[in-house]
């Protein structure tokens, strides 16, 4: 952001425009009752499935709202991103769609397969050093050079209001919904999401979920201002990543919205991707896994009510798959 720019408050009106930018590429998401968690539960158990947009995760929502909005000028420039996972894909995915060019910078630390799928969406890949924090340098060169835009996978109006977009499709479909929960790591999809549940119903509970190690957004509202921390090997490696010691929004927002936050173990997490590959015949990430880990473990912090948790992805390398399913015997 530059200092001329204005940081602005994003309110549920934002959320309505973004759906209305977003609809032209991006299709609702189903919303399915798990059968077997609300027996667990005794109450009804909802999964919005943010797995099933074509790459896998909802992040291309986000990424769909800030790259329509941006001027014919902008398009022509083109944007660029440093991330490899999620966001990365999204808009890789999304400038592809739209004809506009899309760098990313990558260290050459990143993997081959990752490089690879990047490609096969379209994007350019500039390789650079041997850090993600080199490939940021790099990418706001470009911006500074070029005039691309970087699209920052959280910190952002837009971003956040795409996300929230979620939100609505839970309003209109879920009239007795009460608690909601949501993987957190930057924090772009509680806040959008939580900000539009609550402009509409102030009771509605919004629960963020993350892992036990390395869980930066937890350590920073802790502390009362943005930390970083080292990062460790997870299986839920989407939500790692800082909030940015210079965060705008999120990491206020979350204060805002968020009622409460439960961290989950790797053996949590583990357990709970198995148990959704054999109860439901469902693949999921480490990160949306953590909603399911929360809701096995009963550690909802709420007792009654209709419950959705967000599966927010499903892109995970078939060889953590095979280890986690032959970690654990099923059981009938
Ligand atoms: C990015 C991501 C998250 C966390 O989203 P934030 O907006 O960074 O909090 C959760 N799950 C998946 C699968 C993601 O890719």
């Amino acid at each position: 952001m530059t200092s001329t720019e204005m940081k602005k408050d994003i309110k549920i009106r934002d959320v309505w425009e973004a759906r209305k930018r977003i609809g032209q590429i991006i299709n609702r998401t189903p919303l399915i009752q798990s059968t077997i968690l609300s027996e667990k539960l005794g109450r009804n158990v909802y999964l919005k499935l943010e797995n099933v947009h074509e790459v896998g995760s909802f992040k291309v929502r986000g990424a769909a709202n800030k790259i329509l909005s941006l001027s014919l000028e902008e398009r022509k420039n083109g944007v660029a991103t440093y991330s490899t996972g999620n966001h990365g894909m999204a808009v890789a995915f999304v400038a592809n769609k739209l004809g506009i060019d899309a760098v990313v910078c990558i260290s050459n630390r990143v993997p081959k397969a990752k490089v690879d799928s990047l490609k096969r969406l379209g994007a350019q890949i500039e390789i650079v050093g041997d850090s993600q924090d080199e490939a940021g340098v790099r990418c706001y060169e470009l911006e500074y050079e070029k005039g691309v835009t970087v699209i920052e996978p959280f910190d952002d109006p837009h971003v956040i209001a795409g996300q929230g977009t979620i939100g609505l499709e839970l309003l209109e479909e879920l009239p007795y919904l009460k608690d909601v929960i949501v993987p957190l790591s930057g924090g772009g999809l509680l806040s959008g999401i939580g900000m539009t549940l609550k402009s509409n119903d102030r009771d509605i509970r919004v629960t963020g979920v993350s892992m036990e190690r390395s869980a930066v957004m937890f350590e920073s509202l802790k502390t009362g201002k943005p930390i970083m921390l080292e990062e460790s090997e997870t299986l839920a490696d989407s939500l790692l990543g800082g909030i940015g010691l210079e965060n705008q929004y999120t990491f206020q927002m979350v204060q805002q919205y968020m009622d409460d936050i439960v961290l989950l173990s790797e053996e949590e997490i583990a357990y709970s991707m198995a148990f959704m590959m054999d109860k439901h015949r469902m693949i999921m990430e480490g990160a949306a896994a953590t909603g399911i880990a929360a809701v096995l473990g009963s550690k909802i912090p709420h007792q009654e009510g209709d419950i959705a948790v967000i599966i927010s992805g499903q892109n995970v390398d078939l060889s953590v798959l095979l280890t986690i399913i032959q970690n654990y015997g099923f059981e009938n």
